[in-house]
């Protein structure tokens, strides 16, 4: 086992990384930005280095910097966590050739998967089935451009091979507004991507967004670990996200399920990855693969018992998988809400200082965050503060705790999306189970003046700072 992991990451991933690696005795590295000098997981940290200021080009996607910092302090392995380089299969490379281990997938698998087009045809080949759409990029010939559409049949969407983050995707609902959209996504996607490459969609009105947890090692043994439902979205980004799907039949899942294993042990993958899904009518159809951790990987190890980062560990280390496909169990329920500093109606973000952070606790609840009483938010990243995770043995058990849970939790000083969440977890058609991956903003969009608190919560527990 490794003595010594340098964390690639911030916020909570870096401190959800780092209590994995002091669970098995490893020694931790801590990279940080100016910004984020006084984070809780640089002070746990048994070493930590400032790799440069705020801004993440200059820090956290720094590669040099990165590097360096792992020469200095002796580590031997580098785990990305999600976001930044995680899934940047030039900076997997340079890591394994500067002699250390990367936590993730081989450079190929990242490459192969980080592209959307290659990723498609790859899962086709494996048997995986996909949203109806183009056979690969779409061609510069505008002709061809329509008679592909027509072929699918509208509503299609134009998506961006190399996009990520809920970003670079158009809907197009009639012929004649198909080659301007073409057009613009191509453009949008070489400036924000990098790369102009496109491709179309059957755009599915109403889907689900269901994904499934797999773990692969180097010898080629994989598993899944169960799905999650990660419907409950804003602008193609995750709210809430759930384990296991509502109302979905076991059957229909293990069957996906056992694709996916199957697809990790002809493809070669290492490493923990998650294949994204719409599911509609009954049927799955791929969209993407992950092949990363995923923010919403705690509820996954809530009905599975599983520590994910763990095993992420062992796998990269060339241990074998310590359990087969039938030693995986799943049971209860498990909901995550992704605590974000923003007006929770207006989603506006809300840097600044935390003055009273009270997270919630009791049986079933789970909190992964980095923040503290005093702690200041910065502006430059992402403002996901944490997650609060609740387990139950029914999801009915989950919900109710996950209501109390964030009735009870106080933060002051910013404002959060916690009413958002309060309101969420008392919404009949939420408690229904089974939403759909627009019903948010359907719900947002038909009640502007949703109150900024709910009967669950007291009082108002969020307010900005003066
Ligand atoms: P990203 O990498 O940016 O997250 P994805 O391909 O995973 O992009 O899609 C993100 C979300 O966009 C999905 O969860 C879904 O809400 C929506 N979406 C993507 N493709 C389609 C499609 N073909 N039809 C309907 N919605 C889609």
């Amino acid at each position: 086992m490794f003595e010594k992991i340098l964390i690639a990451n911030r916020g909570e991933i870096a401190l959800r990384i780092q209590r994995a690696c002091r669970e098995m005795g490893i020694k931790t590295v801590v990279v940080h930005s100016e910004a984020d000098k006084d984070a809780k997981y640089v002070k746990l940290a048994d070493e930590s280095v400032c790799i440069g200021p705020a801004q993440s080009a200059q820090s956290y996607l720094s590669m040099p910097a990165i590097i360096s910092a792992a020469e200095v302090t002796d580590a031997e392995a580098i785990h990305p966590g999600y976001g930044f380089l995680s899934e940047n299969a030039d900076f997997a490379e340079r890591v394994e050739k500067s002699g250390f281990v990367f936590i993730g997938p081989r450079p190929e698998s990242i490459r192969m998967m980080g592209d959307k087009v290659s990723a498609k045809q790859a899962m086709i080949r494996a048997g995986v089935p996909c949203v109806p759409g183009s056979d690969g990029a779409l061609p510069d010939d505008p002709k061809e451009i329509i008679q592909t559409a027509r072929k699918i049949g509208y509503p299609v969407i134009i998506k961006a091979a190399g996009g990520g983050g809920g970003r670079g995707m158009r809907v197009v609902h009639t012929e004649a507004a198909l080659l301007s959209a073409v057009q613009m996504t191509k453009t949008e996607a070489g400036t924000a991507f990098g790369n102009p490459e496109v491709y179309m969609e059957k755009y599915l009105e109403n889907p689900r967004h269901v994904e499934i947890q797999v773990l692969a090692d180097e010898h080629k043994q994989a598993v899944w670990l169960g799905e999650r439902d990660c419907s409950m979205q804003r602008r193609h980004q995750k709210v809430i996200e759930e384990a296991p799907a509502p109302g979905i039949p076991r059957k229909t899942i293990e069957k996906i399920g056992e694709r996916c294993a199957e697809a990790c042990r002809k493809i070669g993958y290492r490493g923990a990855g998650t294949f994204e899904f719409l599911y509609e009518n009954g049927e799955f159809y791929f969209i993407e693969m992950n092949t990363r951790v995923q923010v919403e990987h705690p509820v996954t190890e809530m009905i599975t018992g599983i520590d994910i980062v763990q095993e992420q560990i062992r796998i990269a280390c060339g241990e074998r998988l310590r359990f087969k496909q039938r030693d995986i169990m799943l049971s209860g329920h498990a909901i995550e809400c992704r605590i974000n500093a923003e007006d929770p109606f207006k989603f506006t973000p809300s840097p600044g200082r935390i003055t009273g952070w009270h997270p919630p606790g009791g049986p079933g609840i789970r909190v992964d965050s980095h923040a503290y009483a005093g702690y200041y938010v910065p502006p430059h990243y992402d403002s996901m503060v944490g997650k609060v995770i609740s387990y139950g043995a029914t999801r009915e058990q989950a919900i109710r705790r996950m209501q109390i849970a964030l009735s009870e939790m106080v933060v002051e000083g910013i404002l959060t999306n916690i009413p958002l969440h309060r309101e969420l977890m008392v919404d009949a058609r939420f408690i229904e189970g089974g939403t759909n991956i627009h019903y948010l903003e359907q719900k947002l969009a038909h009640k502007p003046d949703l109150p900024k608190e709910v009967a669950i919560g007291s009082k108002s527990e969020t307010k900005a700072e003066q």
